[in-house]
């Protein structure tokens, strides 16, 4: 062995259990372990992999990381290279370097990633634990019908929304409920990310066979985060997903999905895929008003056991608007101030703990104008008739639902948008809001008009 490789060696073998950290065991074990250092001469680092998934998964989603690493340790800046060599094994004393996971439930986790074995649900995401409001009543009405009755009414459920909405929470609770309504149906809940760490590892050592059984046999299977399989070039894993998801929808089986984007703005390369999953229902979850932000912080403080007066929370859910997960952690941070400092919460000690916390959410703010396009386009119903004094039956109904949209997807007052249609009184505003509102309680096929019109005005 050259001067070069044993050095190469020495170093990988060094970063190895930071990048162990950083990623987790799972991934740890599908992709990193199979990595070989091979060269390190002239400011490039070369690790040989087995196929050429494992080095796009290298690449794509590690290469940075371990990139930083290097660049850490040897203080140069160096590239990294990877090389597709059939038969790359890696040396085990390089291995055995890395540490044993330190907690106890790591170790489980590499326990249950030999044979294949499902993330538990999380006891805390539950129905009862979960506040409905006009930001995500469309989603939860549709898990309660797959509740009822899966595999059978919704099928695929495809829910989708921005980080911290709470996808998590309401596909988990999906699976409390079944599990407890339907105790004959197996329910498993798998993260993209992990389905494809064990599709590598099932590829690698010949296991296909038992992870096709894991997971093509199941009565409700729920993916999270399955953009993660979108991001990924390469067939392998869209394609294992395909199937598994194609096998399951033919026998009736109950498939759930959630993800950070509409199944069209998916980068998947499989175009029948991405229609397949717009087949069943899709629905979107948004960032929750101000009372429904308070009412969710009500119910964690509830749940964690501590009291809070209602101003902090009242201010703590204007402060952060657009993450819910973000709002908790606020609230975990005065909790935590609280009970050590055992002195009085006010305003502006809350506000110096949660002066890091970026407040206004950055997403394109619809206008009254883009909105009121939107709907005249969709009703073929000019715009001047809709913001105009005509009074005939076939305006008033678009002009209802424009004014529904504008309350509902921007921050103008009543009286902004009534000036903005042509001068109306606020009263007259609201009456329109209103009475689109009670139908939407009322009528599931207006319930389902809004939210895609309020879906496609986001998307716009
Ligand atoms: P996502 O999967 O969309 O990133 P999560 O499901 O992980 O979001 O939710 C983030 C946090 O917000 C979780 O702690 C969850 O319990 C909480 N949360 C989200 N939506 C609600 C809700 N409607 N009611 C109560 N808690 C919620
Ligand atoms: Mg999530």
């Amino acid at each position: 062995m050259s001067e070069t490789v044993s050095f190469s060696q020495e170093l990988w073998a060094t970063v190895l259990p930071i990048l162990k950290e950083r990623v987790g065991q799972a991934t740890f074990d599908a992709v990193l372990k199979a990595a070989v250092p091979v060269d390190y001469a002239d400011g490039v680092f070369v690790l040989s992999v087995p196929n050429d998934f494992v080095r796009r998964m290298l690449e794509e989603r590690h290469g940075a990381l371990i990139t930083a690493c290097l660049q850490e340790l040897t203080a140069e800046n160096l590239e990294l290279e990877t090389r597709v060599v059939a038969a790359t094994k890696p040396p085990l004393e390089l291995l055995e370097r890395a540490p044993a996971p330190a907690s106890p439930t790591a170790h489980l986790g590499r326990q249950s990633y030999d044979s294949f074995d499902t993330t538990p649900l999380n006891p805390r995401y539950t129905f009862d634990n979960f506040v409905v409001a006009d930001c995500n009543r469309f989603a939860h009405a549709a898990a309660l019908q797959v509740v009822r009755n899966p595999g059978r009414s919704y099928n695929p459920l495809f829910i989708h929304s921005k980080a911290g909405l709470g996808k998590t929470h309401l596909m988990q609770a999906l699976g409390h409920a079944i599990r407890e309504q339907h105790r004959n149906l197996e329910v498993v809940y798998v993260s993209a990310e992990n389905f494809v760490n064990q599709l590598i590892s099932a590829i690698r050592d010949n296991r296909m066979a038992e992870f096709r059984r894991r997971y093509r046999h199941v009565d409700v299977w729920l993916v999270d985060d399955i953009q993660f399989i979108a991001a990924i070039e390469g067939p392998a894993s869209e394609e294992e997903f395909f199937h598994t998801f194609n096998t399951l929808s033919m026998n009736d089986k109950q498939v759930v999905i959630a993800s950070d984007a509409p199944p069209r703005q998916l980068q998947m390369m499989n175009d029948r895929l991405r229609s397949r999953l717009e087949m069943g229902i899709v629905a979107d979850l948004r960032c929750p008003d101000v009372e429904t932000r308070v009412a969710i912080l009500e119910k964690k403080a509830e749940a964690e056991g501590i009291v809070i007066p209602r101003d902090i929370l009242e201010y703590l859910a204007k402060k952060v608007e657009s993450n819910i997960r973000v709002l908790e952690g606020a609230l975990l941070k005065v909790c935590a101030h609280s009970s050590l400092n055992q002195g009085p919460l006010n305003l502006s000690v809350v506000d110096e703990i949660v002066a890091d916390y970026s407040t206004s959410a950055t997403e394109h703010r619809l206008t009254l104008k883009e909105i009121v396009e939107y709907v005249s386009e969709r009703f073929h119903c000019p715009l001047v008739d809709l913001v105009g004094p005509k009074r005939s039956k076939d305006i008033a109904w678009p002009r209802q639902v424009a004014v529904y949209l504008c309350r509902e997807l921007t921050d103008n007052s009543l009286s902004d948008i009534g000036s903005f249609f042509g001068g109306r009184d606020h009263s007259t505003i609201l009456y329109a809001y209103n009475k689109v509102g009670d139908l939407v309680t009322a009528d599931e096929k207006i319930l389902w008009l809004m939210n895609d019109m309020k879906a496609a005005l986001r998307d716009h």
